[in-house]
This record gives structure tokens, sequence and C-alpha cells, in this order.
């Protein structure tokens, strides 16, 4: 009797093996670029309400029947979340790993793929815009402009995910919307007066909950070739990529082509965050990196302890 209540009473779902890519920027606890910085005090709050907003999705999708979840952080050290609030059902990764999907490790067997947190693209106006990292202005692929959900989407599509979710400022869910039609947006508009994280954690668990219970969209990756420029903040960003990784340039702007959207993610991945020496060493400097971030939210963790104050 029991076994039979629950079923009628869970949704259910039509993608059972769930990843979560989360970032920081467009959570319900960043309300600038300061809080989205490293070792900062509203870093430290900024994890915390991060790691509501995802333990509050990871339980709506259990409770809805998930058989998997799997929790990919994806903000500077990879290491922003209080995994200890989170259910413990759920696969946190934490850092940065090497394998089918760069930085995420070796990920199969995911129907679909949710975004939360996200941040709109540089360049658009959106609330901390930026994509990969703040030295790009602009990023295109044959001639149309790439966000981050295109490019972790379209690595993503080697685990077997379909990008099916999506929250991060208004800006950020317009661009996401308009790259992949079949997506699900949810906003945040933390600066409204009548914003109020918990409830709104709420509506974004049920958001998340609701985009799976329908067949939705397919693997995203489209197929190029494309020629792809990325122009930086300033000319002497695009001279130093240029000339550590030998990119063709021209002025502020790298220029290469790649196969599909997947190539560009494989690309950046590495040129953006390391250097040719750290390659060869990649394991070591993961590791080394990965100790910079547990110390990072071991500090946040001591900073909110005596915070409680203002919570
Ligand atoms: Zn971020």
């Amino acid at each position: 009797m029991k076994k039979y209540r629950e079923q009628i009473m869970k949704p259910s779902l039509k993608y059972k093996n769930i990843i979560i890519v989360c970032d920081i920027e467009g959570s319900s606890g960043c309300g600038s670029y300061r809080a989205s910085s490293f070792l900062n005090a509203g870093w430290a709050r900024a994890c915390r309400a991060l790691t509501r907003d995802v333990a509050a999705v990871v339980r709506a999708l259990f409770d809805a029947g998930a058989e998997s979840v799997t929790v990919k952080d994806f903000h500077r050290t990879g290491y922003n979340l209080f995994t200890e609030l989170i259910d413990k059902r759920a696969r946190i990764i934490s850092g940065y790993k090497n394998g089918n999907v760069p930085g995420m490790g070796n990920l199969a067997d995911i129907d679909a793929a949710l975004f939360i947190g996200m941040h709109a693209s540089s360049g658009s106006g959106g609330h901390i815009a930026h994509t990969l990292t703040s030295r790009i202005s602009k990023l295109s692929a044959g001639g149309d402009a790439l966000c981050e959900l295109q490019l972790f989407s379209a690595a993503l599509s080697r685990s077997g995910s379909v990008p099916v979710f999506f929250s991060g400022c208004p800006v950020a869910c317009g661009e996401a919307k308009r790259a992949i039609r079949s997506i699900s947006v949810y906003p945040i508009e933390r600066n409204s007066a009548s914003f109020d994280a918990e409830s709104w954690r709420e509506g974004l668990a049920r958001a998340a909950v609701k985009s799976l219970s329908a067949k939705r969209g397919t693997l995203y990756n489209p197929r190029g070739p494309f020629r792809v420029t990325m122009r930086m903040r300033d000319e002497r960003s695009a001279r130093r990529l240029s000339a550590s990784w030998r990119l063709e340039r021209r002025k502020d702007t790298i220029v290469f082509d790649a196969e599909d959207i997947s190539g560009i993610y494989d690309r950046l991945s590495v040129w953006l965050y390391i250097t040719p020496f750290i390659r060869k060493i990649l394991p070591v400097g993961l590791f080394l990196y990965s100790i910079m971030g547990r110390f990072g939210i071991l500090w946040a963790r001591v900073y909110l302890a005596f915070d409680r104050a203002k919570r």
C-alpha cells in the first residue's frame, strides 16, 4: 500500500539519470562580482546559498523518482559547495577532472543535464556576464555568438545527456532559450524588492522536476566545420594566448576552426585555463588546484561559523 501511494504521488520523470552543472553567479546568493570572488566574505555566503539551491533541486529530483543525480560544481576552483548539506545519494564532482568531458571527468549513461546558477555571456549586459573567463569579450562560431550553455551541452552530449533545464539571470535565460529552443528556463531576479531566496528556491526545484516530466529536445552538438572567432578583452591577452598555443591572431581576436561545438569546448578548456607546461604535468596541476579549492571551501566554512548573526 505504501509503495502504491509513493508511486501515485511521484511525478513520472522521463529522464532518470541526471547531471546538474552549477555555477555561482546566477545562484540565489551572488549579488555582485565580489560575491563570486575566491576567499571573499560575500563568496562564502554565496557558497551557502548555492549549496541550498543545489540541495533543494537534488532533493526534489530524488523525491520525484530520479535514479542517479550527479552534481558538477563549475565555478572557479570547482569547490563552492558544502557537500555535507546535499543528499548523500548524489554524486558530487568538485574540482576539475580529465576525461571524456574535459573538466568534468568521465561521464556516461546520463539522460539529462540541468544548468543552475548560470550567467550570461560576455558583452550581453547580463548579471556578472562573461564567457568562460572575463578575458573574452566575445566568442562566436560561424558568425553566431556562443554561450557557455552551448559549449557545456555539446561536451556533455558524450555522456548521453540532453540539455533540459537552465536557470540564471533573465538575460542568461533569454540567451539559453535562443540557443536551445527546447530548454526550460527559470530566471532569477535577485534585485527585485520582493525577492525571497527560500521561495525562489522552492520554485526552482519544482520547475526542474517539471522540466524532466516530458521528453524534450535531443543531444546538442551542432556539426561544423565552424570558423571560430574569440575577441579578447585586450590585445595583450590575445597576444599571450596566441604565443602560448601558437594560435592565429588578428589584433585582439584569436581565430581557429573546429569540427563541432564540443571541439570548441575541448580546445578552450585547455587554452584558457592552463599553459603548455601545466599540460605536460596535468595530473599534478589538477591536484595542486584541487588543494587550493579545498582550502578555499574550508576557509568559507570557518568564516560562516563566525558569521552566524548575518544569515
Ligand atoms: Zn562562475
